[in-house]
């Protein structure tokens, strides 16, 4: 940025020499010859002329003046929120302004800026007669400050950012000591008296100088660190205290500085009060008028004054949520909920500096369903664990430790995949090494295959356990082929599984399994301390008739002994007693150890963490805040994942992946479905499958389009009852399609942020087929209870068979008792008849809907 020639300048803005000389000379600048230098002053003349030339004379009168961009930014868009029934249909017009004003100075930033933005702090209001003198230096400083303004460009908009909070910060001080010298000022007439009338009668006592400095010194202090950067004028005031027998004037003052100080220092002042609102990361419209001690509505009234409608209990977020409090004469502190809670934790648990040691391996068991899980279990539960034990049979507590001569392995007695999902929905990570059962006689089946994807998508190593070896048509090789098509590669053909070949009838090759655990966690280097309070995780939890809460927890680290208080997800207590699988009452437990526990609050959740805290008070205070959390994180889980916002999100440059749940009614659409929406990747956005399958959706499906923040498609399938109610509780984003182009096009559309089609299906209603009945007349009838929403005559309909579509059609006849009707609500029986259909079948589901036509402003 040095001084350059002119012809240097020349090159630079590439215009030629003689031109540039030229309009040199029409900006009335003293240039004028090729090799003078033109320094930055001339040059921004030199600019402002060639504005003015063009008719751009914003700002031209004086290049020091700010230039102000203000952007706006409007956004339309339209929810539409369809109940999953299909029974009723909301749409919420959203319009989303924004406008955002940046000031830009050309000037540079004055180096003293910061040291006078400093001197105001301290600076403290020390003498009635400064008061004035200090109001100048602080509006003098406040057009300083100003100056640090944000400008407008990206590499420095984080800087600019931080820049802005400190400036905040100290604007807010600045105002927040303005209204305190309001107050002061007010006051000071009838200070000014009473000092008088003090100093009348106690210029020479000795008492009221011993006193006085007392608690001077309190509100000095931090005005003799800072010496100086202080006024002239409060060291005035200052000497004028110390030294008695000075003159009137000020002996005046000495006697009433106190009182000042006094003022400010220990008592509230008239000005509104002016409170620091911790803000987390969002938060409910009614707290942050709580925290302000303001009525709601004045939140929401402010928040309307912003362009934002919200009701009382929305969440908004943090950066609205600092602007408002701002707005509101209040002091924001940003606050993220990990501080808050890391804040909190670092009062109660130990800091994690302890050693280190080899720990058990963490084991779940998956497969299809009839290929041995539970036998496995079994097997393992009664011949390695209550071996020796007294009637050998042990209470189910969701956990069990092996012990061998190499080490320990730790199996959690939860077959299936909901459970190892659910506990990844909620985040956490307990398992280590995930054992997938495949029955020798029976193959590669749907539910191992979704086992694989399951654990492919945990990233936590599988064991393949070959099961059934027993029995003589018995097919290892086949299993392997098999698990090989789906990129499961036994070691001995170059892959990186462990295959092992087992019979949990016979307990033939389960020892081995068992030795390749344990080689599988020294190849994981597992470790854990084994000193020190303990933390872990929940495996289950129930309610039981005179024992209250019971937890299943594995401790990971740390010892956990009787009698600790424990903090775990939103519930808390202390240690009442403790036992292992065997049921024995235990003392204490160490890593990888499971036990069941007894004196929680309440049940935790699986998967929830669990810690030892040092008291009662803060595991209380913490596990409130934790409460609030959820509630909070539940409302932010709503904006979560939604085909409709992958365009925003992406322009906003918070996701660049697209993550999809597929279930199908065949395979070979499941193929052709994902293949191609994978295909639809783009340089901006990853199409990625975290999960296809075949069949309907339900509760797995849904934990796993959670847990990997997925949106669910069903192709010609529908969701069960209970993923249904899952799904609407979690708000996850569920579309069905029937024509595979339909898929394709809505995945493409929200990618490039193009506009929903004008032609939308919406499911009516569902009835349930209770009995069917022959009819002369119309064929098969099927006598139903709708389930939900409403039936219409004369509307498409669908067969559902297994929450998987069978036929799609059209509805003939509606019928309750004799009569021909036309609609059928909730609640009610009818007869249906469907043209042209008669293969229902008692159990079957019956699905009404109507093609509509979405109008939209734009
Ligand atoms: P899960 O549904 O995966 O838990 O399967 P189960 O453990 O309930 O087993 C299903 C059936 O297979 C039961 O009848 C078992 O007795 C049988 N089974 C399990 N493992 C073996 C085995 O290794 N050999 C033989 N022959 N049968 C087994």
């Amino acid at each position: 940025m040095s001084n350059q020639t002119v012809r240097q300048l020349a090159e630079v803005v590439k215009i030629p020499l003689d031109r540039l000389l030229e309009q040199l000379k029409e900006a009335g600048l003293k240039v004028n010859r090729p090799d003078d230098i033109v320094d930055e002053g001339e040059k921004n003349k030199l600019l402002a002329h060639l504005r003015k030339r063009h008719g751009k004379n914003d700002g031209v009168d004086s290049v020091d003046t700010p230039k102000r961009v203000i952007l706006k930014h409007r956004k339309v868009s339209e929810l539409k929120q369809t109940s999953i029934s299909g029974k009723s249909t909301k749409s919420i017009s959203i319009e989303v302004r924004k406008k955002k004003t940046y000031v830009k100075r050309s000037d540079e930033l004055n180096p003293n800026a910061e040291n006078k933005a400093v001197d105001i702090q301290t600076t403290d209001v020390t003498t009635v007669d400064a008061i004035g003198k200090k109001t100048n230096i602080e509006t003098k400083s406040k057009s300083v400050v100003e100056k640090i303004d944000p400008v407008v460009d990206a590499e420095q908009q984080k800087k600019v950012l931080e820049k802005k909070k400190e400036d905040d910060k100290e604007r807010l001080e600045r105002e927040r000591k303005q209204r305190l010298e309001a107050s002061v000022e007010r006051n000071a007439e009838k200070v000014r008296k009473i000092a008088a009338a003090k100093q009348q009668a106690a210029t020479t006592t000795t008492t009221t100088e011993k006193k006085k400095p007392s608690y001077r010194n309190k509100a000095a202090e931090p005005k003799r660190n800072d010496k100086n950067t202080k006024s002239a004028v409060a060291d005035k005031g200052r000497k004028g205290r110390g030294g008695k027998g000075k003159k009137g004037r000020l002996k005046g003052r000495a006697a009433v500085n106190p009182a000042i100080e006094t003022k400010h220092q220990f008592e509230m002042p008239v000005a509104p009060t002016i409170k620091e609102v911790a803000i987390p990361e969002s938060i409910i419209v009614s707290e942050l008028a709580q925290k302000m001690s303001v009525k709601a509505a004045e939140v929401i009234k402010q928040l309307m004054k912003l362009g934002l409608m919200a009701t009382i209990n929305q969440s908004i977020d943090q950066e609205t949520a600092v602007i408002l409090v701002e707005e509101m004469g209040h002091k924001p502190v940003i606050q993220s909920d990990d501080d808050i809670e890391q804040e909190m934790l670092s009062q109660v648990v130990e800091v994690d500096g302890r050693e280190h040691f080899s720990r058990a391996p963490i084991v779940t068991i998956m497969g299809h369903v009839d290929h041995g899980k539970t036998s496995l279990l079994d097997y393992i539960r009664k011949t390695r664990v209550a071996a020796g034990e007294a009637g050998g049979i042990t209470q189910h507590i969701g956990a069990y430790q092996v012990k061998t001569d190499h080490g320990s392995v730790t199996f959690l007695d939860t077959p299936g995949h909901a459970a190892f999902t659910a506990m990844r929905a909620r985040g956490a990570k307990i398992t280590d090494v995930v054992i997938i059962v495949v029955a020798a006689d029976d193959g590669v089946m749907p539910q191992t295959k979704e086992a694989v994807e399951h654990a492919k998508a945990a990233e936590v190593p599988i064991i393949i356990a070959i099961n059934k070896i027993d029995k003589p048509e018995a097919n290892p090789e086949k299993v392997m082929q098999e698990l090989a098509i789906i990129n499961v590669v036994p070691e001995e053909w170059g892959g990186d599984t462990q295959f092992l070949k087992i019979s949990a009838k016979t307990g033939e090759g389960v020892n081995e399994l068992i030795e390749a655990l344990i080689l599988q966690s020294e190849i994981l280097e597992l470790k854990a301390p084994i000193e020190g309070t303990a933390s872990g995780l929940v495996v289950e939890s129930r309610l039981e008739k005179g024992r209250g809460a019971v937890a299943t927890i594995l401790v990971q680290k740390g010892t956990l002994k009787k009698g600790d208080i424990i903090l775990c997800g939103h519930e808390y207590g202390r240690l009442r007693a403790m036992f292992d699988e065997t049921s024995t009452l235990i003392k204490e437990a160490g890593p990888c150890a499971p036990v069941e526990i007894l004196g929680l609050s309440g049940t935790p959740n699986a998967g929830d963490e669990f810690l030892v805290v040092k008291n009662e008070r803060t595991a209380r205070e913490l596990a409130e805040h934790r409460e609030d959390k959820h509630k909070l994180s539940r409302h932010a889980a709503q904006q979560a994942a939604k085909l409709d916002e992958v365009f925003a999100k992406m322009a906003a440059g918070e996701t660049s992946t697209l993550n999809l749940v597929i279930k199908t009614d065949v395979q070979g659409s499941l193929e052709a479905l994902r293949e191609s929406l994978v295909k639809l990747s783009t340089d901006e956005v990853d199409v990625k499958c975290v999960y296809g399958g075949v069949g309907g959706i339900n509760e797995g499906d849904v934990n796993l389009a959670l847990a990997s923040g997925a949106i669910l498609m069903g192709f010609n399938v529908r969701a069960d009852s209970t993923s249904r109610k899952l799904i609407a509780e979690k708000d996850i984003d569920l579309h069905y399609y029937s024509v595979i182009y339909e898929a394709i096009d809505e995945v493409k559309r929200s990618i490039n942020g193009m506009l929903a089609p004008d032609i939308q299906e919406k499911i009516l209603g569902l009835a349930e087929v209770r009995d069917v009945f022959r009819s002369p007349k119309f064929g098969s009838i099927a006598g139903c209870m709708v389930i939900d929403g409403i039936v219409k005559r004369n509307l498409p309909i669908r067969v559902l068979r297994d929450n998987v579509v069978i036929y799609e059609g059209q509805l003939e006849s509606l019928r309750r008792f004799k009569d021909d009707v036309n609609e059928v609500k909730m609640g009610m029986e009818c007869g249906i008849g469907v043209k042209n259909y008669n293969d229902v079948k008692t159990g079957d589901q019956i699905e009404v809907f109507e093609r509509i036509e979405v109008k939209r402003e734009i």
